[in-house]
């Protein structure tokens, strides 16, 4: 089997699980676990920020960062098709008392000027704008990166306004990779950020929330609300350590491997290889035979996994375990289907 639907269906390498079998351990609760206060104080630094805090999830640590920077009743702008608003199960309502308002989705293309117009001062009775959410890379946009130029009107527009802005970078390692941005530009850009090290990065577990030092010690105490409190977790951050240094550079061949396949399925009028920036192939397939269900119910009677996301949107990612051979067993069938 090839398995193209996520780039986090990875298995911890026999390095990585050397690393973690070797990990010193203590009870992390207690803030006893010194390889997790060390993988703390690493992302922390990475970002240049004051602070991070591990987590169980990328989802745990996005809901932590929100209640952070929104309080109950406060509003969150964010895109109609952010992980956040789609893949979150509603939790900034449900767990932050957050009212959320969207904008449309547009992917990593991000307008500031429609954003900050949508921004409401607090005065009674209109709910008050707290924080705005970008994703970086873009999920459901096609793993599309938002320039730096883009994201620093952003933070302009947010600080004339007074308002926080967070940073959903569960695939951040990616846009650093294609943009060759340095993670501490990023870092200065939001006040919030959440990082996942079991995505493109390959760790079996494992998020962060980075930020402030005051806001972080806020962070461990709602994490343990939410029931993210653990205990000998070293073993989970010596795995995110091992990832930090071995799988970020390598995405590049990731990123390659995912624009060699769009380029040959070009050809099929289901994607433009030159928006595929990093490691998301999205396929359209709006004029195809086969809506996303039954392509990908074929492609995996065929040995290729992908992933059917809407109707007639599929998503195929790159990841550390699938080589050049399983790309171009991916190319031979699902070019076969669609032809
Ligand atoms: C995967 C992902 C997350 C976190 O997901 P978990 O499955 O909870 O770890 C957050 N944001 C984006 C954009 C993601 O793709």
């Amino acid at each position: 089997m090839v398995d193209l639907r996520s780039d986090t269906v990875t298995r911890p390498t026999p390095a990585m699980r050397e690393a973690m079998a070797t990990a010193e351990v203590g009870d992390d609760v207690f803030g006893d676990d010194p390889t997790v206060v060390a993988l703390e104080r690493q992302v922390a630094e990475l970002f240049g920020h004051e602070a991070a805090l591990f987590a169980p999830s990328g989802t745990m640590a996005n809901q932590i960062a929100l209640q952070l920077v929104v309080p109950p009743g406060g509003e969150l702008l964010a895109g109609a098709d952010a992980h956040v608003v789609t893949y979150e199960l509603g939790g900034a309502a449900v767990l932050g008392g957050i009212s959320t308002r969207t904008w449309p989705s547009v992917g990593a293309a991000l307008e500031p000027d429609a954003i900050a117009a949508m921004i409401r001062p607090p005065g009674y009775p209109s709910v008050p704008t707290r924080a705005i959410a970008v994703e970086q890379t873009h999920n459901l946009g096609g793993g599309g990166v938002t320039s730096l130029a883009t994201l620093r009107a952003l933070r302009e527009a947010a600080d004339t306004a007074g308002v926080a802005l967070h940073c959903d970078g569960a695939r951040i390692w990616h846009a650093h990779v294609a943009d060759a941005v340095p993670f501490a530009e990023y870092g200065a850009l939001f006040d919030t950020l959440s990082v996942c090290l079991s995505k493109g990065l390959g760790a079996p577990v494992g998020s962060l929330v980075v930020g402030s030092a005051e806001r972080i010690a806020q962070a461990r105490v709602l994490r343990k609300r939410l029931g993210g409190g653990m205990r000998q977790v070293g073993i989970l951050a010596a795995a995110g350590q091992h990832a930090l240094e071995h799988h970020v550079a390598r995405l590049a061949e990731d990123h390659a491997r995912a624009r060699r396949l769009a380029e040959a399925l070009e050809p099929y009028g289901v994607v433009q290889a030159a928006k595929v920036r990093t490691n998301l192939v999205p396929l359209d397939l709006t004029g195809a035979a086969l809506d996303a269900p039954s392509l990908a119910a074929a492609a995996a009677e065929r040995g290729v996994l992908i992933a059917a996301m809407l109707p007639r949107t599929a998503r195929v990612v790159t990841h550390l375990d699938v080589d050049d051979d399983g790309i171009d067993e991916a190319i031979k069938v699902l070019g076969e289907l669609l032809s």
